[in-house]
């Protein structure tokens, strides 16, 4: 086998992946490596991520079983694997290295004993769980999020500790197939980061479906414990303070978070320098070593597969305007990432929260909120809940932030992401013909409102 190429990607998800076919397809002569081909080809997002949470929770969601969702779930995510990698290898032809690279000098990796050489690097290994230091924890077997896909019926009573996109999303497809679930979360609010109201909202929803939701307390211990008929369950414990007490439960899910996979991929030996746990790049996504360049979760935060996606196009456009001289090339700048939490109704936010804008425009940030009660359509699908708000700035008709709560709004924001990226605001919102009755009727109505807040409204 060739062991030489101009080019080797390491890692099949969405980033690395789109880098190899691009180049293979314009000529270059590039290899894939894969670490996990028979389970995990085309990476996190198809296998373990996006695909199979969203499967689950869509049966889950239409009050199906998890044996009809787990079928569902797998039929989805074998489909999209097996021709993924049908058409990397076969149709486009990219040689798939099976194997996990490891480094040994900056212009040599080693899969499986062999040595491969190349020209050019492209570091996409994506990201693992990150697992907090908490007492007991390390000695329990707890689930992240890649297991649940393996359990073989649904818990009883699910522990989750993390309130992120994936604890909420997970803990509320668990409570939909029947599960008792509990979820503990260090920050004051659920969604840490995003808009504190939209947070708060969805809280409350979730709890009145009947979860368990502990904010702003960290949790201080987990463990073990052996009930009186032999059995097992896990403990966790909050010490003194609000909620304090001890949870238990049959499965505990750790849902803290990601970072950089870095491990054994012999980055000392290449010089790469990391940074505070993620590869360190420059503008041109090139790490300390100009002719590797890192993409996607592995370069840290935001960890999204269209933002690893959308760095993989612009590396390919870089590449191909030139290979060796970065003078032609573009530097990254950083577009609308659209932020989806797939709850029912899911959370669509573009932008800045509430208070980032207030943070950096004071008194003259202007916020109006649309119910999704007063939009025709929401009555017809039967479910109104949530809310469209949008945030902008006094005179101005720039799209500060837009946080949309309410049925499929994922498909929504779109709108929003294009209109910020590409110079439209509230007022070109507000000025076209909407089809009717749709949802994104509500944009309609928000931006309507929007200018005539804003003071943009000249007639
Ligand atoms: C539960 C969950 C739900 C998610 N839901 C969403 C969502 O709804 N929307 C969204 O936008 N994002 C979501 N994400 C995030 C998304 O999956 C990632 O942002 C995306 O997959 C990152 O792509 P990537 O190319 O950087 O890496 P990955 O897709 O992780 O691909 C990296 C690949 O590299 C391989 N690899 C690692 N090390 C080596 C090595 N040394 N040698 C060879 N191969 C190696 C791995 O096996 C893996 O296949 C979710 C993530 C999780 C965990």
């Amino acid at each position: 086998m060739k062991t030489q190429y101009e080019l080797i990607s390491i890692g099949s998800g969405s980033s690395g992946r789109k880098v190899a076919v691009s180049l293979k397809q314009a000529g270059w002569d590039v290899a894939l490596v894969e670490g996990r081909v028979e389970d995990h080809f085309g990476g996190t997002c198809i296998n373990t991520g996006c695909i199979p949470t969203k499967a689950l929770a869509e049966i889950a969601h239409k009050g199906g079983s998890f044996e009809q969702a787990k079928e569902h779930m797998k039929k989805i995510v074998e489909r999209i694997r097996s021709g993924t990698l049908r058409r990397v290898e076969q149709k486009i032809g990219v040689p798939v290295i099976r194997g996990f690279a490891k480094f040994i000098d900056p212009h040599t990796i080693v899969v499986n004993g062999t040595e491969y050489v190349a020209k050019y690097f492209v570091i996409a290994t994506g990201s693992e769980p990150a697992i907090p230091p908490i007492k007991g924890l390390q000695g329990v077997d707890y689930m992240v999020s890649e297991d649940i896909f393996k359990l073989e019926k649904v818990p009883e009573r699910l522990l989750i500790i993390g309130a992120g996109r994936i604890g909420l999303e997970l803990g509320q497809t668990f409570h939909d197939f029947g599960s008792d679930v509990t979820i503990f979360e260090g920050m004051n609010q659920v969604l840490p980061g995003e808009d504190k109201e939209m947070a708060e909202s969805i809280k409350e929803h979730l709890i009145s479906e009947g979860i368990k939701i502990f904010t702003g307390r960290f949790v201080d211990e987990v463990r073990k414990v052996q009930n009186e008929d032999g059995s097992t369950e896990f403990e966790v414990i909050l010490k003194d303070g609000p909620y304090a007490g001890s949870y238990r439960g049959d499965s505990l899910l750790v849902a803290t978070g990601r970072k950089p996979r870095i491990k054994d991929l012999g980055l000392e030996n290449a010089k790469v320098t990391v940074e505070r746990g993620a590869i360190k790049v420059n503008k041109f996504l090139q790490t300390t070593q100009p002719h590797i360049f890192a993409i996607g979760d592995v370069i840290g935060n935001p960890m999204f597969t269209n933002w690893a996606g959308y760095q993989a196009e612009h590396l390919i456009k870089n590449l191909l305007k030139s290979k060796d001289n970065p003078e032609k090339w573009e530097p990254l700048k950083m577009p609308s990432i659209p932020r989806i939490t797939f709850t029912y109704p899911e959370l669509a936010s573009v932008g800045l929260t509430e208070e980032e804008a207030r943070e950096k425009y004071g008194d003259d940030v202007v916020v109006f909120k649309f119910y999704n009660k007063w939009l025709g359509k929401s009555m017809i699908v039967n479910d109104w809940t949530g809310f469209l708000k949008g945030i902008g700035v006094k005179g101005s008709n720039e799209i500060i932030g837009a946080h949309l709560w309410g049925v499929r709004t994922g498909s929504i924001i779109q709108m929003l992401v294009l209109a910020r990226d590409y110079g439209l605001g509230w007022k070109e919102l507000s000025e076209m013909v909407y089809g009717h009755p749709v949802l994104a009727e509500g944009i309609e109505s928000l931006s309507k409102n929007m200018i005539q807040k804003l003071g943009l409204k000249d007639y």
